[in-house]
């Protein structure tokens, strides 16, 4: 952020006493992290804060601190109106396009509020009266610390900020592997250990979650692996009824992608996740060096994220998205080749 954005902040920020926070649709460890961590420090402020998700998240972050104060827009749509009614200030954290938020789109449109964006995703809309937006950035948990930093408050972080903070930029960064985590990024996290996040129990909370039901689910995804050599690509396919067969809960099959990746040889993966209730292939795609996986979801998945990790979605069956996702990639031989 430069001078004149800070200073537009702060004084925004001392004509507002309410403020709603909002992460994207099916949110993740940044966006739970970095919402509530956000929410901490403007209430030490003595501003009225409200954390609003779209909708439900996984089990794994459940135990993150505050996150039983999160509304739920999917489960209190008219409370979250009435938030958004009142609101002076609207924080959009972790998404570069207000439709990233599925139907709570609506009513974001409607406030009067005036909007302050912090993201690390590419190509902001431009809806904000601040747009905090830095692609270089591990993290909008990493970014919440730093906005923390330009208001003057280091000194309000505690044990919960800490927290908070500290599994956001744990989780977009693969646990600090990914090339996003700069020295400053280790820095941030020093410091959050120094105030009080227990690094080693986060980790555990996180990633020692495993039951018999989803490493099950893991052991079909990994069975449903396709190599494709001479694209250096793999990719994994979920039909909804193998999900089923094994009790698929939200959050199961994060990750899962990163076992495609993590061949040698595969610079770009992807997976399609067949979700009937929403009548939709859920993509994940990942990849090494300089592939834009970006590029690839916006051209033709309807999706976007950042170079090394988008999303997207396919209306058509698991089948035809698969064999189109195929014939693409010829066009592709040469940059993922030389990639
Ligand atoms: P995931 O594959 O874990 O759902 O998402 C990977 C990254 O891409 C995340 O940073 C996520 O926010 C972003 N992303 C996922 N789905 C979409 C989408 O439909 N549109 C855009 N613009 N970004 C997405
Ligand atoms: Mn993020």
């Amino acid at each position: 952020m430069n001078s004149e954005e800070i200073f537009i902040l702060k004084k925004a920020l001392t004509n507002t006493s309410n403020i709603v926070i909002v992460g994207h649709k099916n949110p993740d460890g940044d966006a739970i992290g970095s919402c509530l961590g956000l929410a901490n420090f403007l209430k030490q402020l003595e501003h009225q804060v409200t954390v609003v998700m779209p909708n439900d998240f996984p089990e794994f972050l459940k135990w993150i601190p505050e996150t039983e104060t999160i509304i739920n827009y999917e489960q209190h749509r008219e409370k979250v109106k009435k938030c958004l009614s009142e609101a002076n200030l609207v924080f959009t954290l972790d998404f570069n396009a207000l439709n990233r938020t599925g139907d709570l789109v609506t009513e974001l449109m409607a406030t009067k509020a005036d909007f302050i964006l912090i993201d690390h995703h590419q190509e902001p809309d431009d809806y904000a009266l601040v747009t905090y937006s830095d692609v270089g950035m591990s993290s909008t948990s990493e970014m919440v610390y730093h906005f923390i930093e330009f208001m003057g408050g280091l000194n309000l972080l505690n044990k919960k900020i800490a927290t908070q903070l500290y599994v956001g930029i744990m989780t977009d960064t693969g646990s600090f592997r990914f090339s996003a985590t700069t020295a400053t990024t280790h820095r941030v996290i020093a410091h959050l250990i120094e105030v009080g996040a227990p690094n080693s129990i986060i980790h555990q909370n996180i990633y020692d979650t495993n039951n018999p039901d989803r490493l099950k689910l893991l052991g079909v995804a990994l069975n449903n692996m396709v190599m494709l050599p001479e694209y250096k690509t793999a990719y994994i396919t979920m039909s909804q009824e193998e999900l089923n067969n094994n009790n698929f809960k939200k959050g199961d099959t994060e990750g899962f992608v990163n076992y495609a990746l993590s061949m040698k040889g595969v610079i770009f993966a992807i997976i399609f996740i067949e979700n009937k209730k929403e009548k939709i292939i859920k993509i994940s795609l990942r990849s090494k060096g300089s592939f834009s996986v970006n590029d690839f979801s916006r051209k033709y998945f309807n999706g976007g994220g950042h170079t090394n990790a988008a999303g997207g979605k396919s209306l058509k069956k698991l089948s035809k998205t698969v064999e189109e996702f195929i014939s693409i990639l010829p066009r592709y031989k040469k940059e993922l080749n030389e990639a």
